[in-house]
């Protein structure tokens, strides 16, 4: 593109969307816009989109190779560890090492892990993060369609009359397509229906909210195939001609009667009918289902209970009408696609299928194709922990955090007797535990492709130069592949290679039997590779005759409106082109609540970070609307424990603690409690989920359960809460309970704090937190109330006000987003002590949270807007204060306040 601009693509969620990138002068910025052309976003991005380019600084950049915590060089770092993987083999055997990569990494990278681990080296043993994020999916795939087939498309969520979303806060972790989706309601009444235990700011705009017991998902969809049989709603030719096992399955859902179905999903009777006769009457209707499906020990009987009920209907592969798995990761689909779980081949060919392995062997002439399955990721760090696999390489992921058990996987790790870590980041606790740290290229960095959750490859591009010694992924593997020996087989020029031999792998003894096949790439150029356009697969040979290039936008537009759906006259990808009704019998999460353990702990995403926000964490934009870790619970459960709103509560179970911010609200379902996956050790004292997490799995598909945890909550009794903004980053380790965050676009933290201890010095604490590195010339202002057990202090350099302390005996209730806005501000000595009273003066504003992370409109901002000025629509909202007008995320929360506001004028 001209004037310095790449076309590349977001590398956050499975929505893919179209990115263009500007880098600034320093490299470590750059101007973001959403790419209008690409068939994902068309232009839009959400909030995380919209600030990559304040992520891309190297501060926190792992820059150069080190072993034992010592600076080398690449080859020295690469040398090692093909050395200790050639002596674990050669001692222990191939199953012995492991790979475990991630659904960040491109498809290339994947590719060619995939390719040393089950071609040459001989072992299946590589897996993934996405088998927390999709696994469930896949299996439920291919028990039906005999494949890892996504039929539909995004369009469908556009054309569909009903859209029903199961397990799935679009509004957050799907932002963009939420946005389409919204837009179609407006259009023309979409209608939406919203599945979930938690009344998430997607179930604004549901005309049916059903807040379903925890992991009954399989009830309610068992119960909707009964009542399309018993009302006439199956299409009995599509079933006749195109389906096998629709009896068995209908008499599987039929065992349950209304009242079971009412009493496993803890519905009324009259929401459930409400939804069958939705369902029952629209024919075009797209169901979205994502990780409250999937991540469960039931999660492939859910994804069937679900395709069951569009086979049955012939509603599948259709315009509007399908099921609809939409992914996490930015990368899941590619991994897929080329065998990043340890139970598949590459492109899409199985390692149980005797001639799937002919023809990949033969393919890579490869010495010792692995000949079973390897370890999913629960039992890959089992066997780390059993001393069985003893050379570990983890690969853009953070599994002390991400992992249920999550402690005890860390314990795992640091015993295990050698193990690499390639990423971004150098401090993350699992790099802590690192003995060979690889610097990996970041986004921005490296070439490849990504396919989304409507099987949609793009292009992510390089735009940046690479910092220090870091390296793509694909690169490092193919080097340590040399190094074992492989040179021949690893001999890649560019991405462009990997990607041409990876395209001919899918048309390999294809001819239509694998649903995979973008053999019409086998040939690209580098050049066409370099300008490959967004295009969904499959991508014959023949269809290649098309050009798919950027140059080519009329051949390309051609292609574009061409319809990729899968299955609407059958052609399943069975041995006998049938597609599989399975039955899927009720039954409960594999942990009950017990006396000792009685709420259910769900865990997932917030709408501004990104996994264990190792990037989204850079930016205050992103850490202003949640700066800490936080539970939800409903006032009830609340009321019962004792706590209040903006108390500290401990939530525990057999194998962890986590200690967070008290949200009381009845968007929460009584006995369950909500808590997000993102905080680390890195930036919470205690904030780790992952220790919480039972590790069970789905037997099918080894996902595991992270929706369903039964624990304790209890008050956190602090002897005292605390509130800083500070130039330096604090050690927040030092207290029982904190929480860090980069505090302003111009620098500076802030962090929440609580201890059962008192300091000893008061003064001493503050002037530690606040006059860290201030230099001279510096003046510490305090005021203490001893009856009250309140402390403040204020820092100055000159007349710049360096740090703020404020502790009390109960929760802070110094205003925030106020507090932040005083870091670095000149303030005149007459006004100094008014910083200590904690809130804006006379003529000063408390905006209250950032609500628009775009335009940093305050909560407080939004109120006032709806109740002082009239702004009861998101229209008016934003033309008076902009809210909402840019990527759009926050929009859901503005009609959630707009709702709210008017509720308490009319109360
Ligand atoms: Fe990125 Fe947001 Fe688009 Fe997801 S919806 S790909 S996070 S811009």
């Amino acid at each position: 593109m001209a004037d310095g601009w790449t076309k590349t693509t977001c590398p956050y969620c499975g929505v893919g969307c179209g990115v263009l990138a500007k880098p600034g002068a320093d490299n470590q910025t750059a101007e973001i816009e959403g790419d209008r052309d690409h068939p994902a976003n068309f232009g839009r991005l959400c909030s995380k989109g919209s600030a990559l380019g304040e992520t891309l600084s190297l501060d926190d950049r792992l820059l150069f190779p080190t072993i034992g915590g010592v600076r080398v060089d690449y080859a020295q770092a690469l040398d090692e560890v093909a050395r200790q993987f050639a002596m674990t083999i050669a001692r222990h055997g191939p199953d012995s090492v492991a790979l475990y990569v991630s659904g960040q990494i491109l498809t290339e990278d994947y590719y060619v892990a995939n390719k040393l681990m089950k071609g040459f080296i001989g072992t299946a043993n590589i897996d993934t993060n996405s088998r927390l994020c999709m696994a469930s999916s896949v299996a439920g795939h291919k028990r039906a369609f005999g494949t890892d087939t996504v039929p539909g498309t995004y369009e469908d969520i556009e054309i569909a009359d009903l859209v029903v979303l199961v397990g799935s806060n679009l509004a957050w972790c799907h932002p963009v397509l939420f946005q389409r989706l919204a837009a179609a309601r407006e259009a023309h009444g979409t209608r939406v229906v919203v599945i979930d235990p938690r009344r998430t700011l997607t179930a604004e705009i549901a005309d049916l909210h059903l807040a379903i017991a925890p992991g009954s998902d399989v009830a309610l969809f068992a119960g909707l195939l009964a009542h399309l049989a018993d009302n006439g709603c199956i299409d009995a030719r599509y079933v006749a001609d195109h389906t096998s096992g629709f009896d068995a399955a209908l008499t599987t859902a039929r065992a349950l009667s209304s009242g079971d179905i009412v009493a496993a999903t803890g519905l009324d009777a009259s929401e459930i009918a409400a939804f069958y006769a939705m369902f029952a009457a629209t024919e075009k209707t797209t169901t979205i289902y994502s990780q409250g499906v999937n991540q469960s020990s039931c999660g492939t009987d859910k994804v069937n209970a679900i395709i069951n009920c569009h086979l049955a209907t012939g509603r599948i592969g259709r315009p509007g009408m399908g099921p609809f798995s939409v992914t996490g990761q930015p990368n899941a689909m590619g991994g897929r696609e080329v065998g990043g779980l340890a139970n598949m081949l590459a492109a899409h060919m199985e390692l149980s299928v005797p001639a799937h392995r002919r023809v990949v062997r033969d393919f890579w002439n490869a010495p010792h194709l692995a000949e079973t399955a390897g370890l999913k990721a629960i039992d890959l760090f089992d066997a780390v922990g059993s001393g069985r696999i003893k050379a570990l390489w983890i690969m853009a992921t953070n599994p002390v955090d991400s992992l249920p058990d999550a402690d005890r996987v860390r314990a795992a790790i640091a015993a295990c007797p050698f193990v690499v870590v390639s990423d971004v980041t150098a401090n993350t606790d699992t790099a802590e535990l690192a003995h060979v740290l690889l610097p990996a290229a970041a986004w921005g960095e490296k070439d490849g492709t990504v396919t989304n959750s409507e099987r949609r490859v793009s292009r992510q591009r390089k735009f940046l130069p690479l910092p220090g010694d870091a390296r793509p992924d694909w690169w490092q593997i193919a080097e340590v592949a040399k190094r074992l020996g492989y040179a021949d087989a690893f001999d890649y020029q560019g991405p462009h290679e990997i990607y041409a031999e990876y395209a001919a792998l899918t048309g390999a003894e294809n001819a239509g039997t694998r649903d995979l096949d973008i053999s019409g790439h086998a040939n690209i150029t580098a050049a066409d590779y370099d300008t490959l356009a967004p295009y969904q697969w499959p991508l014959t040979a023949d269809q290649q005759a098309a050009d798919h290039t950027a140059e080519a936008p009329a051949k390309r537009a051609s292609i574009e409106n061409a319809d990729t759906r899968f299955f609407a006259n059958g052609g399943f990808y069975t041995s006998d082109r049938r597609a599989r009704f399975v039955p899927t019998p009720y039954r409960l999460p594999s942990s009950a609540t017990t006396e000792a353990w009685p709420l259910v702990l769900n865990t997932g995403r917030i709408r501004d970070q990104w996994h264990t926000m190792t990037r989204t964490a850079k930016t205050a934009r992103l850490t202003n609307h949640y700066a800490e870790p936080f539970v939800e619970i409903h006032p009830r459960d609340a009321f019962r424990l004792g706590l209040h709103r903006a108390d500290l509560a401990t939530i525990s179970a057999d194998a962890g603690r986590y200690v967070a911010r008290v949200v009381v609200t009845d968007r929460q379902r009584p006995g369950s409690i909500f808590a997000p996956m993102h905080w680390t050790g890195q930036l919470a004292s205690a904030g780790r989920i992952g220790p919480l997490i039972r590790p069970n799995t789905d037997p099918i598909s080894g996902q595991p359960e992270l929706k369903y945890s039964p624990v304790r909550v209890d008050r956190f009794a602090a002897l005292w809460y605390g509130f800083a903004v500070t130039q330096s980053r604090p050690d927040h380790r030092q207290f029982d309970y904190a929480a860090v965050a980069t505090a302003a676009a111009s620098g500076g933290w802030r962090l929440e704090a609580a201890d059962a201890r008192a300091p000893d010095d008061w003064p001493e604490l503050a002037t530690r937190l606040l006059l860290d590195g201030a230099g001279r010339d510096t003046e510490l202002l305090a005021y203490h109330d001893v009856a009250k057990g309140q402390h403040r202090f204020a820092a100055f350099t000159g007349e710049r006000c360096v740090g703020l302390l404020f502790a009390a005996a109960t929760p802070v209730a110094v205003s925030r987003t106020w507090a932040v806005e005083q870091l670095g501000r000149e303030v005149d000595v007459r006004q100094r002590l008014r910083l200590l009273a904690g809130r804006p003066g006379g003529n000063e504003r408390d905006r209250g949270t950032i609500v628009c992370a775009c335009f940093d409109v305050g909560r407080n901002d939004i109120i006032a807007a709806i109740v002082d000025n009239g702004c009861n629509s998101l229209a008016s909202l934003g033309e008076r204060v902009k809210a909402g007008t840019n990527c759009g995320s926050c929009r859901s929360e503005l009609t959630r306040l707009i709702a709210e506001a008017n509720l308490s004028e009319t109360a």
